[in-house]
């Protein structure tokens, strides 16, 4: 469920006319609501109630500090996988003891940069990595608290761009070895085992490759245990997968998953996290843009938008399939025809939809992109030198800009000419 719903005829974030918000700031933008962020950010509270736990954020989906505010201020922990964003996280009022720092290639500088302002923990991704944090916290008379992340060979049955639990993804050390690298983690100097994460993949629509990967955690808990480490903390990563289409997708809900894991891994006595991103902001955003042309081809017509790839490669990256609504709201007698929607880009595959059933609209009308809150605005680009569109977040009958549209000075003066390039004085 999310607050973008027709009232009167016009599509409204929470309590505003998307019209009204397009007048403001133009078109294209991104529009979030904080009612539906809150929402689901609380869905996984309740769904974890009673077990000891932190719902981090993966920022990597919706990295806006304004947003960060919103679910830091209701006690979201962060999970960032750069040190970009772990100055984000921090920027936003977020403490280093609720930040968790993944991602398969840190680098020292971040490694220093979190040991330095606080961490809750790094989810080490290889034995190589770890024995560089080592280098890095003793150098800094610092202790890195570790899980290590594992990878389960397990099947998310997910798309392969974001399939990331099996023996042949760069992810985590092969669950075969954990043991060993464990081993070697407590003999390290300035590294501190706290517990065990996986992260399996992105956009499941299914809790059984979850439940398969769980069930090797909590064995290899044991086994940990029995060696001798301290695992009292587990990182389940985030994954849970949204409907993208309004009609026949049931994915699971955050309430099962965490029946799941409270039935997997209850009664280890173990703090769980969770690093959901795309659950909690992917349908508490929009993308709206207006139509330039309605261009009839051969056989077919081309719905011309003023939004392209640049703004949402998500059709072009992993053939994504987006709801896409008219603002004003057709009649119920409208004839639907089909049309691909398609922004002004050079390049074919700046297509976001095929032969897309659509009621009639004519240049200037307004149309919405549904579920584009998480990994829109953080993909996007300025290819075509089109500037980064801005970012509009909406509380009950407030919104307000929370990235405003760069001008093209803004973004002509990052260039710089070498100085045998610079024009010759008369
Ligand atoms: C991307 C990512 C997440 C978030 O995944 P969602 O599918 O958006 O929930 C969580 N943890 C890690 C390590 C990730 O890479």
């Amino acid at each position: 469920m999310d607050h973008f719903l027709y009232r009167d005829g016009v599509l409204h974030a929470e309590d505003v006319t998307l019209t009204e918000i397009a007048a403001h700031v133009g078109t294209p933008f991104y529009c979030y609501s904080t009612a539906t962020l809150t929402r689901h950010f609380r869905l996984f509270q309740e769904a974890l109630a009673g077990l000891d736990h932190l719902v981090c954020f993966a920022i990597k989906s919706l990295s806006n500090q304004a947003v960060l505010r919103t679910l830091g201020d209701l006690g979201a922990g962060m999970d960032v996988v750069s040190g970009g964003e772990y100055r984000r996280a921090q920027a936003a009022g977020v403490p280093g003891e609720r930040i968790v720092f993944s991602g398969v290639g840190k680098t020292r500088a971040e490694m220093a940069y979190a040991l330095t302002h606080g961490i809750r923990q790094f989810n080490v991704e290889s034995a190589e990595e770890l024995r560089v944090l080592s280098d890095v916290a003793s150098g800094l008379g610092k202790t890195a608290p570790i899980t290590l992340r594992v990878n389960p060979d397990v099947d998310a049955k997910t798309h392969e761009k974001i399939a990331t639990g099996r023996k042949e993804d760069k992810f985590g050390v092969p669950i075969a070895r954990a043991r060993d690298v464990y081993a070697e983690a407590a003999r390290l100097p300035g590294i501190e085992v706290v517990g065990i994460d996986v992260h399996i993949g992105s956009q499941l629509t299914d809790l059984a490759p979850f439940e398969t990967a769980f069930t090797k955690i909590a064995d290899l808990t044991r086994e940990l245990r029995a060696d001798g480490h301290r695992i009292r903390r587990l990182d389940l990563g985030g994954g849970l997968g949204i409907p993208y289409t309004r009609s026949n997708e049931t994915p699971p809900l955050p309430l099962d998953y965490g029946a799941m894991i409270r039935r997997v891994l209850g009664d280890l006595d173990v703090e769980i996290e969770i690093e959901p991103g795309r659950l909690i902001a992917g349908n508490a955003g929009i993308l709206v843009a207006s139509v330039l042309y309605l261009k009839q081809g051969e056989g077919r017509d081309f719905l011309i938008l003023d939004a392209a790839m640049n703004d949402l490669i998500r059709p072009a990256m992993y053939g994504a399939h987006h709801d896409i609504v008219p603002v004003l709201e057709a009649q119920a007698a409208t004839d639907q025809r089909p049309v691909d929607i398609v922004g002004p880009v050079c390049e074919t595959g700046d297509t976001f939809a095929r032969q897309r059933s659509l009621p009639p609209l004519a240049p200037g009308d307004l149309v919405a992109f549904r579920s584009a809150g998480a990994y829109g605005a953080v993909m996007a680009s300025e290819y075509n030198t089109r500037p980064l569109i801005p970012e509009v977040l909406v509380h009950g009958d407030q919104y307000a800009v929370i990235r405003a549209r760069p001008s093209f000075d803004e973004i002509l003066n990052r260039d710089t000419l070498p100085s045998w390039l610079e024009s010759p004085t008369p």
